[in-house]
């Protein structure tokens, strides 16, 4: 069983140290033509967005790896229950057990509530 999970961890951080590689080299490409300048910066600020994304999944990815190696690997960061079979089976990297995570998404969407107040203020 775990055996499938660090195959499947495996070649996503395969998979996401690629990608990285060749977002990095897009990253740093010269801008030729000042009228592309506008599109190239909203592109940018996309591939960021994204990669920042796959930044973030590789460091899970290899978080669960780290947790695989000292056995500790399925089960939640908060509540420490076991992760289902089937989240692991979507995520593998997944941190935390399905209601924790919401509970986490839930405070992160709250945060983000206070912070637009902040800045309208
Ligand atoms: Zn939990």
């Amino acid at each position: 069983m775990t055996q499938t999970y660090r195959k499947a961890l495996q070649s996503k951080k395969k998979e996401l140290t690629q990608k990285l590689a060749v977002r990095e080299d897009i990253a740093v490409e010269p801008i030729s033509e000042a009228i592309d300048q506008v599109q190239r910066a909203s592109e940018r600020e996309f591939a960021i967005s994204r990669l920042d994304r796959d930044w973030q999944t590789l460091r899970a990815v290899e978080a669960a790896l780290a947790r695989m190696a000292d056995k500790s690997y399925g089960i939640c960061l908060r509540c420490e229950e076991e992760i289902s079979p089937k989240r692991l089976n979507a995520i593998p990297w997944a941190p935390l057990c399905i209601s924790c995570q919401e509970k986490v998404d839930e405070a992160r969407e709250t945060e983000h509530v206070d912070l637009a107040f902040s800045d309208a203020a």
